[in-house]
Order: structure tokens, then C-alpha cells, then sequence
């Protein structure tokens, strides 16, 4: 089979594997269409460090290929949503509740990162009864790439922040997984959204999933801003989907006591987050600070699936570019390292 790879740091082509072997419990699967995602840039910059030949990818929509003999609920031929996080379901940190961790932190991430990932004619998914979930009848396949990863990422940030009625929430980052985090946040009750991103198709999106007021991290501190929109006061909640490790210090000055952070954001650079300790109430201004990893598997899949094809989630105003085939794939890689201005997410259709 071929598949896009990472070859080296900074390095990407075409490779030739055998199709991965399926163990009892794992599904080998076809891709019906792909999306890129910002952490395939990262990872072939070498935010993971250095890979061989290893595929890219972990947003996927496809159809099973092969089953093994335990597998109760798939079959071939079965068009499923495939979550970017794989838990191993059977471990003690997913009975305690962190699925995402199974097997030491951050270990449910398997894709594109500890094995191959999902750009390729055929991918492995260990544990497929926990890890697929069939796709909702009529959903289009460039769609159910979205819940692969955006919209399980922004929603925990949400879930994270622990966004009720009537809050006022900040977004910090607004690309596709904050959009996500607007989206979340506006669906579990918040009342003001306030967004800090300024390109103009990011505005026009987050506009439609609920944030009714912006700001710029480019025009001063967010905090400063924040305070000044609050009457002194604050939001109670916020979601953290860009910036660096500097921005937990603009949140948590941005925060009223009693508020939380959800931070979804993935922390490339710097040794130490920082926490301003008089506006963290000299240690005890009750402000929460929670970070994770998205929760994959079956049930998050077939939630999120039924909030798309309920009609309560437009997915699509994410997808800002399509691409034909696997051809094509290359210059979706490319165009997302690239990032014009109107690019939100590319996908790549693969079969109709
Ligand atoms: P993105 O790069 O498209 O979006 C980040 C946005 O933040 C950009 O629009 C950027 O302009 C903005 N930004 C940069 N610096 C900022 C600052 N100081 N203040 C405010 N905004 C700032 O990436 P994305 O695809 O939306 O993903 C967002 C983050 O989520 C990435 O770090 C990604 O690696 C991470 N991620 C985490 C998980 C998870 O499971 N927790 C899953 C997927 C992605
Ligand atoms: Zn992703």
C-alpha cells in the first residue's frame, strides 16, 4: 500500500508499506476522506522528535476493511468515524476515567506518532469496538473528519472550563479547535463569548458558532483588554486554544476568582507555565487550571456524530478547502503548513 509520510524532520513523500497485520481485537481500515491538521505540520517540524518513513495523519472518516476474529460489533464494509485518540480501553488509567492516557500520559495518541497514521490506503485501529463508531447515515465522509479531532478537542476545552448558563466565556485562539471551543461553549449555555483572533474568515465563522465580541492578542495585553470589556471584572470561564506558555498569565489575569481554565492548547516551547501569583489570589483565588488531551473512542464518536447529524452542529464552515483524491494529498500538506488567510481546515475526499 503507499502513504504520505514524514521521512525525516522537515521532510515529507510517498512510501510503500505491506497493509498492517489486524490482531484479534483491531480493524484494518480504508480512508474515505482525510483532513489535515496543524499537529501534522508540528510533527513533521519535529515537535515530536525525528520518525522514519513514518505516515502521516489521524483525521479520518473510512470504511473497514478487516476485522479480527474478536471484534463483536464491526464488520467489512461498515463506513465508520475514527477518533484521533485510540485508547486502549481495557487499562486501569481508562477505568479511572483518563481514557486518553491509557497506558502512561498521553499514550492513547497512536496515530502518526508512536505507529503509523491514517494517510495511507489502509490503517490500523487497535481495540475497534472501543475505537470506531459507524458513520451516521447520510453524513458526508469530509464532515466526519471533523469529529476525528476538532470537534472532540474544542468541546473538552469547553468540558474543561466547565462552561454553565449564563457564563461569560474567553476564547483564546481561534482557530479550528477554538472554534471548536466557541462552538462548545455556546451549546453548553454561555452567554458572552468573547474571541481573541483577528483573521477575517476565523471572525466570520466564530461569529456563527456564538462569539458576539473580539479582540486582538496584537493589540496589548488580553488581559488588559479583557478587564476593560468587564468593567473591571473578569469572565468567568476561559478556553485556551493558541498562544504559548505565557498566555496561562493573561488568562489567569483575564479570570474572576472562583473561574476555570480549560486549556487545550499544546505547549511547544518554554520550561514553565506562568502563573502571576497576586491574580492567582496570592494562591488562593480558587482559579482552576485544567489541561488534556482530547477523549476519543466509540461513545464520544457516536455523541458528537449525533450532534452533527441532528443538525445542532454545522461542521462545515470549518472546511474552507476540498481536495480531490489521493494526489492531491500532498498539497493539502502543504497549503496547511502554509496557512493563507482564508484556510481554516483541508480535506481531502477519497471516495464518494
Ligand atoms: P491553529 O494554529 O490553527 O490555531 C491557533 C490559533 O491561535 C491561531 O489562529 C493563532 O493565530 C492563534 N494564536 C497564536 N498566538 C496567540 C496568542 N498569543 N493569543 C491568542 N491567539 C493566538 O491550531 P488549531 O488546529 O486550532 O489547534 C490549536 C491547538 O490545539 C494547537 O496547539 C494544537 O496542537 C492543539 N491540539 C490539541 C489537541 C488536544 O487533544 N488537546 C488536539 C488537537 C490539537
Ligand atoms: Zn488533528
Amino acid at each position: 500500500m503507499k502513504g504520505f509520510a514524514m521521512k525525516k524532520i522537515g521532510e515529507t513523500g510517498w512510501v510503500e508499506k505491506e497493509i498492517p497485520a489486524c490482531g484479534p481485537l483491531d480493524a484494518i481500515v480504508k480512508p474515505l476522506a482525510v483532513a489535515i491538521c496543524t499537529s501534522d505540520i508540528h510533527t513533521i517540524a519535529g515537535a515530536i522528535g525525528d520518525r522514519k518513513d513514518m505516515i502521516l495523519g489521524h483525521e479520518v472518516c473510512g470504511e473497514v476493511y478487516e476485522v479480527g476474529s474478536l471484534v463483536k460489533d464491526f464488520k467489512k464494509g461498515d463506513r465508520v468515524l475514527v477518533t484521533a485518540i485510540t485508547p486502549d480501553w481495557s487499562t486501569v488509567e481508562a477505568q479511572a476515567g483518563y481514557s486518553m492516557h491509557s497506558g502512561g500520559m498521553l499514550n492513547g495518541w497512536k496515530f502518526s506518532n508512536v505507529k503509523d497514521g491514517v494517510f495511507s490506503e489502509y490503517f490500523h485501529v487497535n481495540d475497534a469496538d472501543g475505537n470506531l463508531a459507524l458513520l451516521p447515515e447520510g453524513m458526508d465522509p469530509i464532515d466526519a473528519c471533523m469529529i476525528s479531532d476538532m470537534v472532540p478537542t474544542g468541546f473538552h476545552g469547553a468540558e474543561l472550563a466547565d462552561i454553565q448558563y449564563g457564563d461569560t466565556v474567553l476564547v483564546i485562539g481561534i482557530g479550528p479547535v477554538g472554534l471548536m471551543g466557541v462552538a462548545g461553549a455556546a451549546l453548553r449555555g454561555a452567554s458572552r463569548i468573547i474571541a481573541v483572533g483577528t483573521r477575517p474568515k476565523c471572525v466570520e465563522v466564530a461569529k456563527i458558532y456564538g462569539a458576539n465580541e473580539f479582540i486582538s492578542y496584537k493589540n496589548g495585553p488580553i488581559d488588559e483588554q479583557v478587564l476593560k470589556m468587564t468593567n473591571g471584572k473578569g469572565v468567568d470561564k476561559v478556553i485556551i486554544a493558541g498562544g504559548g506558555v505565557e498566555t496561562f498569565s493573561e488568562a489567569v489575569k483575564s479570570l474572576k476568582a472562583g473561574g476555570k481554565i480549560g486549556n487545550v492548547n499544546y505547549l511547544g516551547e518554554g520550561d514553565n507555565v506562568l502563573i502571576p501569583r497576586i491574580e492567582w489570589g496570592v494562591g488562593m483565588g480558587h482559579k482552576a487550571i485544567f489541561g488534556g488531551l482530547m477523549p476519543g473512542g466509540r461513545l464520544r464518536a457516536e455523541k458528537l456524530g449525533s450532534l452533527v447529524s441532528s443538525g445542532r452542529l454545522n461542521v462545515r464552515h470549518l472546511i474552507t478547502h476540498v481536495y480531490e483524491g489521493w494526489d492531491q494529498l500532498p498539497e493539502a500538506v502543504k497549503i496547511m503548513g502554509e496557512k493563507p488567510a482564508d484556510l481554516i481546515k483541508p480535506v481531502v475526499r477519497l471516495e464518494k
